[in-house]
């Protein structure tokens, strides 16, 4: 059957609900079609006579130089053609969005007239959803996101809300365009984790989930991102989720975990957190065949403060004898306070002579350390210490420990304030 073009046209505009206009550039004659009218509620009748200020009146004033710079930028060459969303007035006294679209035809029925002909198009339903969404992604306590990655392995969000500029401090349009933004603000200590998880989601194709750290000017900040993977047709991958902050969380399980590994007092490590070391540190010396030592010290006549100067001023003491601990070891030692007034040091790496040498600095210096009770007496302390390193016959922690004490007995029997060496 043979259709001609101009029934084809027709056919097409009313499948679309668009309606058409067409702009004189030289002379303003302008000529709509009825679906433009009706659009907006009327006939073409009911608006006659149609002129060019037929389309500016029911403009939103707010618009009208919008559509004059989408037309000047057309007419310009810097646009392929004349497009802008504008607000028009319907007869019932709403405003309804309208796209519109137009190109210049610069002949029409013969003449050299410029012709600007388009169409109208109702999306007033299209922006109400696309505005429900954006203020549910707002409402949102995170930033929803989408992340694609090609079989090739190029990536790039489609879709960032506007949360990413609380989160992130980068504008959700920027990361849009450039991916590579979001990236950038991942502490460098987690960026080759959250890379791998991508990875390991892509292949597995399940979920993936990540904490890690935002750095920004004002501060670090800890966020969790969650999102599904799925494969689309063409190879790609596309990830749909959110990313919440989880630094409350984050710095409350931090806290815990100090605490559990602490003494309160001194704010040395604990008993618990030194036996985890002295089996990672016997694991590590099997493997390698090096060696290490350990030290317990305990503090001589140190009932003798606690009756001389009060329970509060023993306190003082033992948390004075901490920071001399902290400052006389190295970073790697592991000091920790294990009992009232007993002290136990790992060193690891460390030979029998050199931790020696390391506890024998520390009473020496102890002992010209000048406390001051709470009635403003001055006084010092001592300590004595038994020394022993990972051996033949010292080779579990069980042994290690029950040579320390050996010679930690054996230094207190020997008269107090001094260093014994388990002599095995
Ligand atoms: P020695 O030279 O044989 O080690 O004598 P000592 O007095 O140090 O040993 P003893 O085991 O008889 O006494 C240890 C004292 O440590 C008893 C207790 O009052 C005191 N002590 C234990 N824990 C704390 C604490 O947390 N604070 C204070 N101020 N004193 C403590
Ligand atoms: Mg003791
Ligand atoms: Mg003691």
């Amino acid at each position: 059957m043979y259709l001609s073009a101009e029934t084809r046209l027709k056919a097409i505009l009313e499948g679309t609900g668009a309606g058409t206009w067409e702009f004189n550039l030289d002379t303003e004659e302008v000529i709509f079609n009825d679906r433009w009218a009706g659009m907006l509620g009327y006939t073409l009748e009911e608006l006659a006579p149609i002129s060019f200020q037929t389309w500016s009146q029911l403009c939103h004033p707010d618009d009208v130089q919008a559509a004059y710079l989408a037309l000047d930028s057309y007419l310009g060459g810097h646009s392929p053609q004349y497009e802008c969303v504008l607000r028009m007035q319907h007869k019932d006294g709403n405003w309804r969005y309208i796209h519109t679209r137009g190109a210049v035809f610069a002949s029409r029925q013969g003449t050299h007239a410029r012709w600007l002909m388009g169409t109208h198009l109702d999306v007033t339903e299209e922006k109400r959803r696309q505005r429900q969404l954006q203020q549910l992604a707002e409402s949102l306590p995170g930033v929803i996101y989408t992340f694609a990655m090609d079989s090739q392995g190029q990536y790039g969000f489609p879709f960032v809300s506007r949360k990413a500029e609380e989160f992130y401090g980068v504008d959700a349009d920027a990361a849009m365009a450039n991916p590579q933004l979001l990236f950038d603000c991942i502490h460098p200590d987690d960026l080759p984790r959250v890379h791998e998880s991508i990875i390991t989601s892509a292949n597995t194709l399940e979920q993936w989930s990540c904490d890690y750290r935002i750095v920004r000017e004002c501060g670090t900040q800890w966020v969790r991102g969650t999102s599904q993977p799925e494969r689309d047709p063409d190879g790609s991958i596309t990830w749909h989720g959110v990313i919440t902050n989880i630094d409350d969380q984050k710095r409350l399980e931090q806290k815990l975990e100090h605490l559990a590994i602490t003494d309160e007092l001194t704010g040395l490590y604990n008993l618990r957190y030194l036996l985890m070391k002295l089996d990672e540190c016997a694991a590590e010396t099997e493997r390698y065949g090096t060696t290490f030592s350990v030290a317990s010290l305990d503090i001589d006549y140190f009932k003798s403060v606690n009756d001389r100067w009060g329970h509060p001023t023993g306190d003082r003491v033992l948390q004075g004898i901490a920071e001399l601990l902290r400052q006389r070891t190295r970073r790697a030692d592991i000091v920790a306070r294990t009992g009232g007034e007993e002290f136990i040091a790992l060193m690891p790496r460390t030979g029998p002579d050199d931790a020696r040498h390391l506890m024998e600095t520390l009473r020496n210096d102890l002992a010209e350390k000048v406390f001051t009770s709470d009635s403003g007496d001055a006084f010092s302390v001592t300590l004595s210490a038994g020394v022993a390193s990972w051996s033949e016959h010292t080779n579990a922690v069980s042994l290690l420990l029950s040579a320390c004490d050996r010679s930690l007995y054996a230094a207190k029997h020997a008269g107090r304030n001094c260093v014994l060496i388990d002599s095995r």
